[in-house]
């Protein structure tokens, strides 16, 4: 084989180690964006949690201000009763007392049930608060470990790039052109082999002139089919 298709193909393994490196490092982005969102919605989720407790809390102090007015009215009617001197007097007291008595089941109820409610609810606000730092405390660690990975490919990179821009000096800069040119819009491997009478990308055939000349010279050419560098194997 030629030597310098030879040191040609020696920078090619580097450079694809430097993609998968660098797909490597692209791919770490979304982890966090994930965990974030993640974060986002259980943080969402306790924030309407803690808004319905105080909406009900609300509505709570409410009924028992009712509450405790009918229970008043209650009270005076009920005094009244024992003072009053007609029975149309005494039948309207006791149509007062049975208008407060019904406020008052019907008020009383709602307590209980918005106090079950509550209790519920306040629950769900503990377990929210929970969720939400179980997920802070796996964002600290993926972002701990992300930020090591990080580190570990970028070194990587940067010690692949330099062995490649050392190789890259071995090879003559005609050459060396040519496949970067090839390579840049590839972003994959741009220099094939010939596999027979053909590309061993694209298996388009190479007119027999054009493969004895490669054979003969070393040279390299590029493939009419799909655009890549193609050298003569053997
Ligand atoms: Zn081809």
């Amino acid at each position: 084989m030629n030597p310098d298709v030879a040191a040609l193909l020696a920078v090619q393994e580097d450079d694809l180690r430097t993609y998968d490196l660098e797909d490597r490092l692209d791919a770490l982005a979304p982890r966090l964006g994930a965990l974030e969102k993640d974060r986002k919605r259980a943080e969402d989720a306790q924030a309407q949690a803690k808004q319905q407790v105080e909406g009900e809390e609300q509505r709570q102090r409410e009924v028992q201000d009712r509450l405790r007015q009918h229970r008043e009215m209650r009270d005076k009617s009920e005094a009244l009763l024992g003072q009053v001197t007609s029975p149309r007097e005494a039948a309207a007291a006791m149509a007062q007392i049975d208008q407060a008595k019904r406020f008052i089941a019907d008020e009383e109820r709602d307590v209980d049930t918005l106090s079950h409610r509550l209790t519920e609810l306040r629950k769900s606000v503990i377990e929210g608060e929970k969720a939400v730092k179980e997920i802070e405390r796996v964002q600290h660690e993926t972002r701990a470990s992300l930020d090591a990975d990080r580190a570990a490919l970028q070194k990587e990179l940067t010690d692949v790039q330099a062995q490649r821009n050392k190789k890259a000096q071995g090879v003559s800069r005609s050459l060396l052109q040519r496949y970067d040119r090839i390579r840049s819009k590839r972003r994959s491997i741009a220099l094939f082999p010939l596999r027979g009478q053909s590309c061993a990308h694209c298996d388009t055939a190479i007119p027999v002139q054009r493969r004895s000349t490669m054979a003969a010279t070393g040279a390299t050419e590029l493939c009419e089919g799909c655009g890549v560098l193609l050298y003569a194997a053997e």
